[in-house]
């Protein structure tokens, strides 16, 4: 059984308008990451995977267009249309802003009208502080009924998104005070990995999604061996961050991912702790089975 725990809905259900289609240039050094993607473009991408966990990033209450994200309408609503073309395969995740007055109803409505099971927050792409009263409310209100969060963290390019509110060590105050919350950190933590692994390695149900790795060679090859010397390899879930990577090459990393280690004379990270990663059971430990 294989797990996408982080990927992105579609930008469209189906046909994408040319002047619609937007590229970045920063997520993929030397690369252009095609943002816009359809229905068909998500569900060809999740082949190789049995299960994924879909969601948006909701805007700033204030924030009409967002040079941010490439989403137009609803993200929630999105993300259980999604969900209704592949219900045994996808599992919708809803993102909302800790700061909009109706967030505990938005949340209600996520789960009861349309089915929605987690919630993602990128707290430095959305401009809310991680630590305020307002994002402890959603927090109390996730762990009381059962629905993990993913968080984004790390760094971003957009000048725009306050690093601070993205880094690790945050979350670790966070697990403290909602220590059954389950807690998934994307994309280890890039470039904070080493702060990452001290958060996981403490905390019982927060855990590191490995989506991005493969961008960033020796980056990852730290990441991962630090993590395998401090015992928290089992704390690393399987994550593409699709359409950013897709989880057919993250599977090949993480197959290959001691070439480097062999190019460059380092010590190896153990090939059967890497492929448990590719196979771990994401749903029983977020509470999602
Ligand atoms: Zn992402």
């Amino acid at each position: 059984m294989i797990v996408d725990v982080h990927t992105h809905i579609p930008t469209h259900m189906d046909t994408i308008p040319s002047d619609d289609i937007k590229e970045d240039t920063q997520m993929r050094p030397g690369e252009r990451v095609r943002l816009s993607t359809n229905v068909d473009d998500y569900l060809a991408g999740m082949e190789t995977v049995d299960t994924a966990f879909v969601f948006g990033i909701r805007r700033r209450p204030t924030d009409e267009d967002s040079p941010v994200f490439p989403w137009k309408g609803d993200v929630n609503d999105t993300a259980a249309k999604v969900v209704s073309r592949a219900p045994d395969k996808i599992i919708g995740f809803m993102s909302v802003h800790p700061d909009e007055a109706d967030v505990l109803q938005e949340i209600e409505r996520c789960v009861d009208q349309l089915g929605l099971r987690g919630i993602k927050l990128g707290p430095n792409y959305q401009d809310f502080d991680p630590k305020s009263e307002n994002a402890f409310k959603v927090y109390d209100r996730a762990q009381a009924l059962g629905l993990p969060i993913v968080f984004h963290q790390g760094t971003s390019p957009y000048p725009q998104s306050p690093l601070r509110y993205a880094h690790p060590l945050v979350m670790d105050e966070i697990a403290m005070a909602f220590p059954e919350l389950r807690v998934v950190m994307a994309h280890i933590a890039h470039p904070w990995h080493v702060d990452c692994i001290a958060v996981i390695r403490k905390h019982p149900h927060v855990y590191a999604d490995v989506s991005g790795a493969l961008i960033r060679p020796l980056q990852a090859y730290n990441a991962f061996r630090l993590a395998y010397e401090w015992g928290v390899l089992h704390k690393f879930l399987f994550a593409s961050d699709f359409p950013v990577t897709t989880p057919a090459e993250t599977i090949e990393f993480l197959q290959n991912f001691n070439e480097f280690a062999r190019q460059y004379h380092m010590p190896e990270v153990p090939t059967d702790e890497l492929e448990a990663i590719i196979h771990r059971d994401s749903l029983s430990l977020l509470g999602l089975k």
